[in-house]
């Protein structure tokens, strides 16, 4: 069994949209797939219709920015019932709200040096529910300013660039809390990812969230290197929780392929049977 915890549609900030993943995903001859939008599950029916076409077992799931005493984390939630997860649909709502005004105050102060637009930047956010930097990185390669997404992420957009602005962003403990009583299982996404930002999130935050619920850390993952895995796995084991492996697939907006990590069909079989939600299969 080939299975990737891990993918973004254009929902966010991938490329694809919901359906054009699931055609991507039997492409890439995966069995089960899971869509991580980031802070939304609005591409989860259009994924779920693109099931019996495609044959690829769709998870349905989310990844919800966090931060810690200012460190950014990525908590990806599985399988939680909408109708129970009022408390935390609202904060992301709030979030995805306090990412608007932060992409509109660094898009002003960009364009007080490089020819951009609001305009610019919502244009090529298209539909997407959760607007990124990924897509003022768009902009900024549309007017030619940089070659790709990645030039702009060590570039102008960096976290220690002086265009940089945070947004409001939930604390993972509380989050891990609220995916579990919607009925979901969390897992800590990429926790050992270096070159994203200065500080990573600490071990002590990381034993907080599994004292609130965490099922699972991400191993697996193009951001970690060998040491870093061995790392987490060892964390993982000394904590008492499981690992998992994923692409963390953007479509064209990064590297990432899909199903260049996978998860282990055991930890998988864990996971869907401590939620709420079933896997929707062919
Ligand atoms: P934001 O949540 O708006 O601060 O943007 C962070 C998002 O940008 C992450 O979720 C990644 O998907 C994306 N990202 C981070 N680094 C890069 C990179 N080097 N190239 C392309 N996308 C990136
Ligand atoms: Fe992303
Ligand atoms: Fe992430
Ligand atoms: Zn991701």
């Amino acid at each position: 069994m080939r299975i990737d915890l891990h993918a973004h549609s254009a929902v966010s900030d991938g490329t694809d949209t919901p359906s054009e993943l699931m055609g991507a995903a039997q492409r890439a001859q995966l069995d089960v797939v899971a869509l991580t939008d980031h802070d939304t599950i609005a591409g989860w029916d259009e994924a779920a219709a693109a099931v019996a076409n495609t044959g690829v077992s769709l998870v349905r799931g989310i990844e919800i920015s966090c931060s810690a005493d200012g460190v950014t984390v990525h908590l990806l939630g599985y399988l939680f019932n909408p109708e129970r997860a009022g408390q935390l649909l609202g904060l992301l709502s709030d979030a995805r709200a306090s990412r608007v005004q932060r992409i509109e105050e660094m898009t002003a102060r960009i364009a007080r040096d490089y020819p951009i637009t609001l305009q610019d930047v919502y244009r090529q956010a298209g539909d997407a529910k959760t607007l990124g930097r990924p897509h003022l990185a768009d902009a900024l390669v549309a007017a030619g300013v940089v070659p790709n997404r990645s030039a702009a992420f060590t570039s102008l957009l960096k976290t220690s660039s002086p265009y940089y602005v945070r947004y409001q962003a939930p604390d993972p403990v509380v989050v891990t809390e609220l995916v579990r009583q919607a009925g979901g299982v969390p897992v800590l996404a990429h926790p050992r990812a270096a070159a994203r930002q200065r500080r990573m999130v600490s071990v002590e935050a990381i034993k907080a969230m599994v004292q609130a619920g965490l099922f699972a850390l991400e191993a697996d993952h193009r951001d970690h290197n060998e040491a870093a895995r061995l790392q987490v796995r060892e964390l993982a084991a000394e904590l008492g929780v499981e690992t998992t492996g994923s692409s963390d697939y953007h479509g064209d907006g990064k590297p990432n392929r899909l199903g260049e990590n996978l998860t282990a069909p055991a930890v998988y079989e864990q996971l869907i049977a401590q939620a709420e939600l079933q896997v929707i299969r062919p």
